[in-house]
Order: structure tokens, then sequence, then C-alpha cells
């Protein structure tokens, strides 16, 4: 099973996919963790993406379809064939790369892309109050853009596919929670 989750930067899509995985039984993959993971261990990757990140911009696509092969070639991913994953893929690009890794190990297809729907007003004030280094307003402002510009069309990937799933991600964590599980049950 391997489910993908949706939304812009703030949409509550960190807090919803550790509930997630921890309901569905799913490994979280999260490219935005695995980058983190690289600068904190000052790998050559972690540098290169740092880049990025301090800006608010993707990391090039190579790059980060490099870090998730390598993630799924992993035991734990690559025994269980379950997983969820968060921040990923961020570009059409990325999402063709997904289907043929997939592909690839035999390991099946994406089952459904949750996108966690919310108004640009409440990305904006959830950020604010994150405080990670990289939500100040310019660099909210180049996430928010690269999400329009590079992932509302992998919403529509999926959608074309018939494997969108969209959740009202107005109200709280429970709230929004509730609504994901509800609609994936009811695939
Ligand atoms: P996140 O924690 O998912 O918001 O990701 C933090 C930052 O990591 C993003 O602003 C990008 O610079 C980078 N990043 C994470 N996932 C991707 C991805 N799938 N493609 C390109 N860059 C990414």
């Amino acid at each position: 099973m391997f489910v993908i989750l949706l939304g812009a930067p703030g949409s509550g899509k960190g807090t919803q996919s550790e509930r997630l995985t921890e309901a569905l039984d799913l490994v979280h993959v999260s490219s935005g963790d695995l980058f983190r993971d690289h600068l904190g261990r000052g790998t050559a990757l972690g540098t290169l993406a740092r880049r990025y990140m301090d800006e608010g911009l993707l990391v090039p696509d190579e790059v980060t379809i490099g870090m998730i092969a390598d993630r799924l070639s992993q035991d734990d991913v690559a025994h269980r064939g379950r997983v969820l994953f968060d921040g990923f893929p961020r570009t059409v690009a990325q999402a063709e790369a997904l289907d043929a890794l997939l592909a690839d190990v035999g390991a099946g297809s994406v089952n459904a892309a949750v996108l966690i729907d919310v108004s640009e007003a409440t990305v904006v004030a959830r950020m604010a109050g994150r405080g990670r280094s990289d939500d100040t307003a310019d660099v909210i402002r180049t996430r928010l853009q690269a999400f329009r510009r590079d992932t509302e069309p992998v919403i529509a990937f999926y959608a074309s596919q018939g494997k969108l799933v969209a959740v009202d991600g107005e109200g709280t964590p429970d709230d929004v929670f509730e609504r994901i599980m509800g609609s994936l049950v009811t695939e």
C-alpha cells in the first residue's frame, strides 16, 4: 500500500502523517525529514540541499529522486511495501519517477493521493506559528509559489488517474484526521 500526502506547506501534512502512519501501519517517508537528516549529518547531499531549503526553493528533481530511491531500497520499506510519502512527490517529474521506482521493485503502485485542502490564509497563519528556520515571511512566500507552480500539477496528475482524495484541511488536527480516515476507508 502506497499513500501520498499532498498539501501546501503549513497544511498540516507533518501532523497528519504521524497519525496516519500509526493508524495504517505504514512506514513514514518524508523528503523534508530526509533532507534535514542529511543536513544534520553534514553529508554532501545535505550541503547541496541546504542552499535550496534556506530559500524555500525545491531541491532539483534528480537529487530528490535519488534520495527517495535510496530510501525505498532499505529493508523496512522493501520488505513491508507499506509507505506513506510525505512531501514527495512535489513535481510531476517526481511523480513519474515514483511510478517507475515502484514498478521496478515490483512493489505495486500508488493507491491514493490524499490532498489536505486549506486556504492560503490558514497556511500563512500556521507557518508563522511554527518558528522553523525556513518559515520567515520571504521564504514562506517562495515556498507557496513553488507549491502553486510545481505541486499543483501533481494534484492534477493523480486526479486524472482517479487516485486523488481531497479532504477539507480546516479545523482541528482531530477533525482533519477523521476526515482523511473516513475518505480512505470509503475508497
Ligand atoms: P518540508 O519539510 O516537506 O516542507 O520540506 C522542506 C524543504 O525541503 C522544502 O522547502 C524543499 O526545499 C525541500 N524539499 C522537501 N521535499 C522536497 C521534494 N519532494 N522536492 C524538492 N525539494 C523538497
